[in-house]
């Protein structure tokens, strides 16, 4: 990888802001881990509420960066809490995109006359923090949006108006939701051919014209053509009849992906082992599963929002006990709604020789884990292409917002996963992940997913991968190009 300091002019600098959540936090910090290796400057921005929680799980010194990889925090508007939980995402959404603009504007023009910071040239912004545009247009600098959910996602979304105005969304009423509607196919959002409502992201699930999700989503969504580019943690090969559609609606699409193949790439040092998972990762989950033979664990795992009812978690573990595998649980503390996770005693005894629990986990490095033979999960967009690039293969039991789509895709056009039924019931859980360790279908399915590895692989391969070439045209074309 080539640097981009000179001698003569000052260090690009690009300030990066996720979304404060896990999913948005990690593949943006990869993404600014990988920019600072390219000889940017990096400030990369944190909410106050998200400062407090990487102190705590990640220790003191979890913060202090390098002299040219700073951190920096903003407020996100919401009430002070030290919970140590995820926030509530309508709520989030709707206080960033109200109360963010002003503090993001007071720390770059704050950090535009710190001596010996070179001054911000450019705005690598979260999809869904386009707020920032202002900023990028006081300043004539370029701001570049990434989306951190798969293309598919962002079609579906960039197709919310038109699902309102052809009257699809809202519901009439919430019957609608089980009367046999969300099966309508919709034949007209491009290179997502066959996909069904229910498939779409999940924000369309309301009644009111004015839910804050579906208004949020069609806004942000929209706000993709004013920006200088839009960055996707996909691969070319991955999504490629999305990604064909995009070339005619949307000019500057930048596929990267898989960004954390490319952290991988970079020499070990203190940056590189920088970490941004909120919660404390067990690290004993790997010891324990270099103590299993290969291909003989199930992991689960449900991400950083996910919540689910107390009948469903006992679903789950009843599923996972009958179906007599081993396997790796990460049962978040705020996973089960309202109250903290409780196991039948019964299950805990049963399964006790074949089953670890744990709070969190470092998910990449357990994937990739010799002895990880499927994994049950909610279908986050990171936990899917994590999960390709370890060549495992899924069963999802999707929660909300995009995740639907990307179990609708890895199910019907990457044969890589099998969806489980939102109404979770035990026998199903035991033949579905039966299937997955060991049936005709689990075995295609690791096929499947073992070419897809390949092919991200080869996406990140210098020199002519298609996401390194798309890196390389991204810092000259866009990052560092004059404004
Ligand atoms: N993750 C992790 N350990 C866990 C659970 C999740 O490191 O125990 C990471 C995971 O690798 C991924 C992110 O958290 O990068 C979750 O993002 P995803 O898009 O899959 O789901 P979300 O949490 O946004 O629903």
């Amino acid at each position: 990888m080539g640097s981009t300091e000179t001698a003569t002019k000052p260090k690009p600098h690009a300030i990066f802001i996720p979304f404060p959540a896990q999913g948005h936090i990690n593949p943006m910090f990869k993404l600014a881990k990988i920019l600072h290796h390219k000889g940017f400057h990096i400030t990369f921005v944190h909410s106050e509420f998200n400062q407090r929680r990487l102190l705590k799980s990640r220790g003191k010194n979890a913060l202090d960066g390098l002299p040219s990889f700073q951190f920096e925090t903003i407020p996100d508007g919401l009430p002070f809490s030290d919970a140590d939980a995820t926030q509530d995402v309508p709520s989030l959404c709707d206080s960033t995109s109200k109360n963010c603009l002003a503090p993001f504007r007071e720390l770059v023009t704050r950090l535009n006359s710190s001596p010996g910071v070179p001054p911000v040239s450019c705005i690598v912004s979260d999809g869904i923090m386009s707020f920032t545009l202002e900023v990028a247009r006081e300043l004539g600098i370029p701001d570049v949006f990434f989306w951190t959910n798969g293309a598919g996602g962002v079609m579906a979304y960039l197709n919310y108006r038109n699902l309102v105005e052809k009257g699809y969304t809202p519901l009439k009423d919430w019957s609608y939701l089980t009367n046999g509607y969300l099966d309508t196919v919709i034949d007209w959002i491009p290179g997502m051919k066959g996909i069904r409502l229910k498939d779409l992201p999940s924000f369309i699930r309301t009644t009111d014209r004015n839910d804050i999700m579906l208004n949020f989503a069609i806004n942000q969504a929209e706000k993709i053509h004013d920006a200088s580019a839009l960055i996707l943690n996909t691969f070319d090969a991955m999504e490629p009849d999305v990604l064909d559609a995009f070339s005619s609606i949307l000019p500057a699409v930048y596929t990267l992906g898989p960004l954390h193949l490319i952290e991988d790439q970079l020499p070990d040092n203190e940056l590189k082992s920088l970490g941004s998972n909120l919660w404390k990762e067990e690290l004993g989950c790997i010891e324990w599963l270099d103590s299993k033979e290969p291909n003989s664990v199930v992991y689960v795992n449900f991400g950083s929002v996910t919540v689910m009812t107390p009948q469903q978690l006992v679903e789950f573990a009843w599923g996972l006990a009958k179906s007599g595998r081993t396997f790796l649980w990460i049962i978040r503390p705020d996973l089960v709604i309202g109250e903290t996770a409780i196991l039948p005693p019964e299950f805990v005894l049963d399964t006790k020789e074949r089953g670890l629990l744990a709070s969190w986990c470092p998910q990449v490095d357990v994937l990739k884990h010799p002895s990880i033979g499927g994994f049950l999960t909610h279908c986050g967009w990171n936990s899917t292409l994590e999960s390709i690039c370890a060549g495992v293969p899924m069963v999802c039991w999707p929660f909300f917002a995009e995740q639907q789509t990307n179990c609708w895709y890895c199910c019907n056009h990457l044969g890589t996963a099998m969806e489980i039924d939102n109404n979770v019931k035990s026998d199903e859980v035991e033949k579905l992940v039966n299937e997955l360790m060991f049936g005709d279908r689990g075995q295609e399915m690791k096929k499947k997913a073992a070419e897809l590895k390949k092919l991200a692989e080869e996406a990140i391969t210098a020199p002519s991968g298609s996401s390194i070439k798309n890196l390389e045209s991204l810092v000259h074309n866009v990052l560092i190009s004059c404004p």
